[in-house]
């Protein structure tokens, strides 16, 4: 048996001896075997799932109505350009965070697959210079990695630690989806290991809370991640700060469509 973390495990932290039962619901897939949970604590994330099929998605945000945070965009420039590679089964529109970092930085972008053969398959262009983009995997790097000296650290291919602050980036390549998506897209593309890599450890809990369950407590959203890193390549606290309160407003307005009756009660 491994050691437990330490104090009382929280609720929501799927503990290790049962992780295993595969991907956490999120709420998508009714036919599991049902458990009768008190109504409480019915996967809130089901029911804000439910939003998506009675609330046609904004064509800009791609929210369902009740959950549009399109009123609350800025768009904001960033020191490096975020592109995010998005596993093709993270579909969680209501609750999905890379959407909203795309539509808050110039620049952004998410490109959708499993495999490409290399930075410039992803980009589309030739002889990107691969030193320039590092990688950054929202899930944190499991155990054994080697502990990070700060919230954000940065270690080229050989995993030399390199310097955060002056760093010569141009991009980083943030990997989107659940914890076991992002692992995959690692193991699907070799070619990210010959790029610098970003270990991120979040500078506060996760957002979602009880919304959606991830298999790790520590797990964060991309834009939790996204919004932690920037002011570490040298953009303004503002700019986490609006990232942040972008995915708050999205959250709230989720609970309260879900309080309101908009979706289904349990
Ligand atoms: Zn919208």
């Amino acid at each position: 048996m491994e050691s437990k973390p330490k104090g009382p495990a929280p609720k929501h932290a799927a503990p290790k001896a049962t992780a295993k039962k595969g991907p956490a619901p999120r709420g998508r897939g009714a036919d599991g075997p049902r458990r009768n949970p008190p109504s409480k604590t019915v996967a809130p994330g089901a029911a804000a799932m439910a939003l998506s099929s009675k609330f046609p998605p904004c064509e800009k945000c791609g929210k369902p109505g009740p959950v549009c945070i399109c009123d609350r965009l800025e768009v904001m420039p960033s020191k490096v350009r975020v592109v995010i590679l998005q596993h093709p089964q993270e579909e969680d529109v209501v609750l999905g965070t890379a959407k909203l970092v795309a539509l808050s930085l110039e620049g952004a972008e998410i490109i959708r697959g499993i495999t490409w053969s290399s930075l410039d398959d992803v980009l589309g262009v030739e002889g990107v210079d691969k030193t320039k983009w590092a990688v950054l995997a929202a899930a944190k790097l499991p155990e054994g990695a080697a502990k990070p000296a700060g919230p954000v650290m940065m270690v080229d291919r050989n995993g030399q630690v390199m310097s955060v602050g002056r760093h010569k980036l141009e991009g980083i390549l943030v990997l989107d989806g659940t914890w076991s998506q992002a692992k995959t897209l690692w193991w699907r593309n070799a070619w990210l290991l010959k790029h610098p890599r970003i270990a991120l450890t979040p500078r506060e809990p996760g957002l979602y809370g009880r919304l959606r369950e991830e298999p790790r407590r520590d797990w964060v959203s991309t834009l939790e991640a996204v919004a932690d890193v920037l002011p570490a390549l040298g953009d303004p606290e503002s700019t986490r700060d609006q990232l942040r309160r972008l995915m708050r407003t999205m959250l709230q307005r989720a609970r309260d469509a879900v309080n309101a009756g908009a979706a289904p009660k349990p």
